[in-house]
């Protein structure tokens, strides 16, 4: 089975409102990385200004991404909340942003790189920052059975039938990379999971 890596290219991350972010921060974000804790819970968050158009795209600093609602039925035409955790999105004076959902995943998986790619553990949520360098690829043990996942840093991992749902559409700003599968990794890294 091939797995494909759905990531935003759009060069404007959203920005998050600082009010929510000062409150988030006391509550669903870690207190010392500030990404979002991954608590099988949907989050929802606030932006300085509505979204950009992007099918995919990131809230800066938190570690949430965004999607439009269109891209996540496609994707899902079972219905994307089958699937993951949805959460809503807000514009200035918390006005809904209708046509995109926050998306969350308890699934996880990382995407590795060559030697010179790093990773640190946060001391208080445990995420596990990597930096990938170089060729990019999964572990097949990391794989599993499991046809979709949330990248750790940047959109989604999914199983080739489910990216051919979305390959040769129009979608703004979305990159769409094939990834290689390994047996070891080569960036000689003992990761915890
Ligand atoms: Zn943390």
């Amino acid at each position: 089975m091939n797995y494909y890596q759905l990531s935003s290219k759009s060069p404007n991350p959203e920005t998050p409102d600082k009010t929510w972010f000062a409150e988030a921060k006391q509550t669903i974000l870690c207190k010392e990385c500030a990404s979002a804790r991954v608590t099988g819970q949907p989050i929802d968050v606030v932006l300085q200004t509505m979204p950009d158009r992007s099918a995919l795209n990131v809230v800066h600093g938190v570690c949430v991404q965004i999607a439009t609602v269109s891209l996540l039925k496609a994707l899902f035409p079972e219905g994307p909340e089958n699937c993951l955790l949805l959460g809503k999105v807000f514009g200035p004076d918390r006005k809904e942003a209708v046509d995109f959902v926050t998306i969350m995943k308890l699934e996880r998986i990382l995407i590795r790189g060559n030697e010179r790619s790093e990773f640190r553990v946060c001391p208080d949520c445990h995420r596990i920052w990597y930096s990938t360098i170089g060729k990019r690829y999964l572990l097949k043990r990391d794989v599993g059975n499991i046809s979709v996942f949330e990248s750790q840093f940047g959109g989604l991992v999914v199983a080739e039938p489910v990216a051919q749902r979305v390959i040769g559409g129009k979608w703004r700003n979305l990159v769409i990379q094939k990834l290689e599968l390994r047996d070891e990794p080569v960036d000689g890294l003992d990761i915890p999971v």
